[in-house]
């Protein structure tokens, strides 16, 4: 049995102006793809492997058109190339936007399947932060998404679906997926699996599986997608239609049920309400998440709200990390290790963000491998602040102490993200989430909607909902 293996895998932002390049994803070829740790799970099965091609970035704003076309080329020469196969597995991400085209992986996912023709078994793996439309749907046969957020079951998800495609093609079975929308767009903050109500709604996936219900995943879907399909759903996996229609439609209807329920998991309010809570808080580290501007969400990771607000306040005692601004470290490095300059931080990708003036001392520079992992480590009065070259989170302990730096021992720790990464929540003491702009904020029915459904909460008020299960054409039932 030989299998070929590939995909794209990013989430975008249509709110931001930042285009994503070639050099923002990670590009995984033939046997530098079986090789890596992402793809490990291979290993596990005897299965044969055609390594195709696998694109992944840190999500940002929609791809450029000349950048998905080469990649999308070139996954499809690989395709042709690496026949005959028995199947494919594709590992998406779900939300990738591509400037100029609505549903970019209803393209990706159609072309592989115009490509290895109707009678080919094509199986995904997805993020349940996804945007599910019946395009993909009647293009694939298998179906994974992660179960939790934040996510910590991704190779399980990616081998579920990859086990599935085996079983289906070691057996002759055919199995079929089912979608049922559910009118509802929530943000990744309001929707953790730690929390209720996600954490019972997801739990109880598995039990609406059975011998001919292979998998059930329910789709939060990601709201800063201005897109037709943008939605939640329930997506099912399963040989007999009645019984993964029913999975589904169960699965939609406690979803719809529950939608009033959802909050989000930290004290959350506006920036000023945020910093007066920290400033009175007699633990640490105060850990304040910079919502708006959350680069694992789409942000750009630019803006200096957060910083100009400390400054104003002559704040002691916080860590900054990171700000996104290639133009302030080149300077740092410029200037060397020690050097005390003014520098401008912030908004030096998306002009439209907040920048702030600063006098700061170069404390640690930090090369990487090439000038775009560049990052230094800077003080402004009582602030210490990550400069980074590119684009990126940092929202691993190991981001930190790679930089000689101790979030634990710091008084206030300011991060862009959502809710807290496995590593940081718990020293987090304790979590505060400020409401910032920028393009991923929480001010959902604010958003600009002009071409999502109709009808789809919070944008609509909220109406009646009755489940209707869509099968994908391909379904044998
Ligand atoms: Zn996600």
């Amino acid at each position: 049995m030989r299998i070929a293996v590939g995909g794209i895998h990013t989430e975008c932002s249509t709110y931001s102006p930042v285009l994503m390049q070639d050099a923002d994803f990670r590009v995984l070829r033939g046997e530098g793809l079986t090789g890596h740790e992402y793809f490990a799970f291979l290993k596990n099965h005897t299965a044969e492997v055609a390594p195709l091609l696998h694109a992944r970035a840190v999500p940002g704003g929609p791809v450029a058109r000349d950048t998905y076309d080469r990649f999308k080329a070139e996954f499809l020469e690989r395709l042709e190339a690496a026949k005959p196969f028995d199947a494919v597995y594709l590992a998406m991400h779900g939300a990738m936007k591509v400037d100029g085209m609505f549903d970019a992986e209803g393209d990706w996912i159609s072309a592989v399947r115009a490509a290895v023709g109707p009678d080919m078994l094509i199986a995904t793996s997805y993020d349940l932060h996804g945007n599910v439309s019946q395009r993909i749907i009647d293009q694939i046969d298998i179906f994974a998404a992660y179960r939790t957020a934040p996510h910590i079951d991704t190779p399980e998800t990616m081998e579920a679906a990859y086990a599935m495609l085996l079983r289906a093609v070691e057996t002759g079975a055919r199995p079929g997926v089912v979608r049922v929308p559910v009118p509802l767009l929530l943000p990744g903050e309001r929707s953790s699996t730690e929390d209720e109500p996600g954490r019972s709604l997801y739990a109880a996936l598995p039990s609406r599986e059975g011998p001919s219900v292979w998998r059930t995943d329910l789709m939060i879907g990601y709201v800063w997608a201005d897109e037709p399909r943008a939605t939640a759903c329930a997506v099912v996996t399963g040989t007999d239609l009645a019984a993964t229609k029913a999975a589904g439609t169960a699965i939609a209807a406690d979803f719809w049920a529950a939608r009033d329920r959802f909050r989000f998991g930290p004290v959350t309010g506006p920036l000023p309400e945020m910093l007066a809570l920290a400033e009175k808080a007699t633990t640490r580290p105060v850990i304040l998440a910079d919502s708006g501007d959350n680069p694992t969400g789409g942000g750009v990771g630019d803006r200096a709200d957060v910083l100009a607000a400390l400054i104003a306040r002559d704040w002691q005692d916080a860590l900054i990390a990171g700000i996104t601004d290639r133009p302030a470290v080149e300077a740092c490095f410029a200037a060397g290790q020690g050097a005390r300059l003014t520098l401008k931080i912030g908004a030096s990708l998306d002009p439209a963000g907040v920048s702030a003036n600063a006098q700061v001392e170069v404390i640690r520079l930090d090369e990487g491998t090439t000038p775009a992992e560049w990052q230094a480590v800077v003080r402004t009065r009582g602030i210490t602040l990550v400069l980074a070259a590119r684009r990126r989170p940092y929202h691993d302990l190991a981001d930190f102490t790679k930089l000689g730096l101790d979030p634990k021992a710091a008084r206030l720790v300011v991060v862009k993200s959502g809710y807290l990464s496995p590593d940081l929540a718990p020293i987090a003491n304790p979590n505060l989430m400020a409401l910032t702009d920028g393009v991923v904020n929480q001010d959902i029915p604010k958003l600009a909607n002009l071409h999502r459904a109709a009808g789809t909460v919070p944008w609509a008020e909220s109406p009646g909902f009755a489940p209707d299960p869509q099968p994908s054409v391909r379904f044998r039932a």
